[in-house]
């Protein structure tokens, strides 16, 4: 039996602001529990909730990154529930008329860049108060209330069901978490649970046009546990529907020790939540001119900025595919502000695979920007082979990121100049580079070069000397290549390098090894 996988996300995104969504207090994680805790958020009779603008102002930023509608006014609205961490005995969310409507994300299906991506359509994105965390550990058999985390400020967005695996939702929840950072509305920390998924999963028959009926797995906080809940839920379910049963809709949690899902409580339906408007709060009106502020404070979001990046030229970047111009008619200052409004126009033709590797998060781009800055456009390649290569290599080795690098753009670009003038090779501008990664030399190309007098050769008589002593001493090798043995010629580079110590111009041994070869063999 052919199945077809329907999957859809709700994600949930901490907001970073200084203080809660309804209160002043401080949102910092990790406090002694219940010290961050006022009057608002343990619910005393008598207080009220005062909406905190910037949590709005930040949900107005995500709505317009992926071209969706802003809402005004938008409704507050009170979902009851009854748990020992939600002090007012309900939460306050948004349910008719959320912040943000509609809007799309696109996403990568699959390894191969040039082809596979894919729109994602949200249905929603809307703000929300986190609760407080019970705490089972440690409490001489007694379970403890933390407050600490009640009233902070959660975006919560909702995508259609058009994921059609667990590969998708991953690369869907990966999207979302790379651009809210790059936007700047949250830390996305997942160990800290400011980035939570809640993953809906259901199977139907291949071509059927109804949806089966889903099950509903609850906060998973890393990548790696949604797809293996996912992957372990479909089995789950087809082997169910293969076995002539019926799947029952139903919430579930993932136990990731042992992989597998566990009913938590049965269907739930939004009437069981009786949602109300919240009487404590007016509508939200939002006018347009605080859109206009946000919309100002964007930075060039990741597909501008990876368009901008292939481009190779500044004609073709200014050329838009359907997908882009329905968004820009939408709303027209989301195209690329940056080109509009400050007339960025470096573009790099760089290939699909870079400029997506490069635009994986913003810090990562802008240092790339910098290097090609300093460096020059014609060589935006040697930079971008650089920042994926070496530099990615050692963050990953040593578990750092790009913006605690030892070796700042400014270094790396002074280094790549040496290259791009000559002065040393490729080769050993990595045993440079390494160097300046430990700091030697405080992390100065030119400083190491000197020290360790490592310029290049690229006077052509001392490079003569050399091969003449490599061609002498290797007398078969040298037969070898005139019988037509290509691969000697290599062998030769090698020595003659060696010979030099790391420091002839290779392009100029090449030149002047064949020359002679070539003569050699003619005789
Ligand atoms: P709630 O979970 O609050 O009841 P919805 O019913 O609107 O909200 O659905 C929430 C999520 O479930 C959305 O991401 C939606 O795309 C997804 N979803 C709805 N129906 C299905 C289905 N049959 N299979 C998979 N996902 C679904
Ligand atoms: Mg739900």
């Amino acid at each position: 039996m052919e199945w077809e996988i329907v999957v859809g996300l709700e994600v949930h995104i901490q907001l970073l602001t200084q203080s809660k969504i309804f209160s002043g207090a401080s949102t910092a994680f990790g406090g002694t529990p219940n010290t961050q805790a006022c009057a608002v958020d343990i619910a005393l009779p008598g207080v009220l909730p005062v909406l905190n603008r910037g949590a709005v102002e930040r949900a107005i930023k995500f709505g317009l990154a992926v071209g969706a509608e802003i809402n005004s006014p938008s409704i507050f609205a009170r979902k009851n529930y009854f748990y020992p961490d939600l002090p007012k005995g309900y939460q306050i969310s948004q349910y008719e008329l959320p912040i943000v409507e509609g809007g799309r994300i696109k996403i990568q299906t699959g390894n191969d860049i040039n082809e596979n991506t894919k729109i994602v359509r949200l249905t929603r994105a809307h703000l929300e108060e986190d609760a407080g965390k019970s705490l089972h550990e440690d409490f001489h058999g007694m379970t403890g209330i933390d407050l600490n985390r009640a009233g902070t400020p959660l975006l919560e967005v909702v995508s259609e069901p058009d994921m059609r695996s667990s590969m998708e939702a991953v690369a869907f929840a990966k999207t979302i978490h790379s651009l809210v950072r790059w936007i700047g509305i949250s830390d996305g920390n997942m160990e800290e649970g400011s980035f939570r998924c809640d993953a809906n999963v259901s199977v139907r028959r291949l071509g059927d046009e109804k949806l089966g009926t889903r099950r509903e797995i609850k906060n998973l906080n890393s990548f790696r546990f949604l797809q293996q809940a996912i992957d372990y839920e479909v089995e789950y379910q087809k082997s169910i529907l293969e076995n002539g049963g019926e799947v029952k809709q139903a919430t579930v949690l993932f136990d990731s020790g042992k992989r597998e899902t566990h009913v938590m409580r049965s269907k739930e339906d939004a009437h069981d939540y009786r949602y109300f408007p919240d009487p404590d709060l007016l509508p939200l009106e939002i006018p347009q001119d605080l859109i206009d502020k946000v919309m100002k404070s964007m930075p060039e979001l990741p597909m501008w900025r990876y368009r901008r990046f292939i481009a190779q030229d500044v004609d073709e970047y200014r050329t838009f595919t359907e997908e882009e111009s329905r968004i820009h008619s939408k709303h027209p200052m989301q195209l690329s502000p940056h080109l509009m409004d400050y007339g960025v126009e470096e573009v790099y033709a760089l290939s699909k695979y870079d400029a997506t590797m490069l635009t994986t998060d913003i810090c990562t781009a802008d240092y790339f920007e910098e290097v090609v800055r300093i460096v020059g456009c014609k060589n935006a390649k040697l930079c971008a082979n650089w920042v994926i290569g070496e530099v990615a290599a050692r963050l990953n080795q040593n578990d750092e990121d790009i913006t605690t690098s030892p070796v700042s753009a400014e270094q790396l670009a002074e280094l790549l100049l040496r290259i791009c003038d000559e002065t040393i090779s490729g080769k050993t501008a990595k045993d440079i580079f390494g160097a300046m990664w430990h700091g030697e030399h405080g992390a100065s190309a030119d400083a190491i070069i000197k020290a360790k007098n490592l310029k290049q050769i690229s006077n052509s008589d001392e490079i003569r000397g050399f091969v003449d002593t490599v061609l002498i001493e290797n007398p078969k090798e040298v037969s070898d290549y005139c019988k037509g043995k290509e691969k000697a010629f290599n062998f030769l580079v090698g020595q003659i390098m060696k010979a030099s110590k790391g420091k002839a111009n290779p392009a100029q041994v090449n030149e002047i090894l064949k020359e002679k070869l070539d003569r050699k063999k003619c005789e």
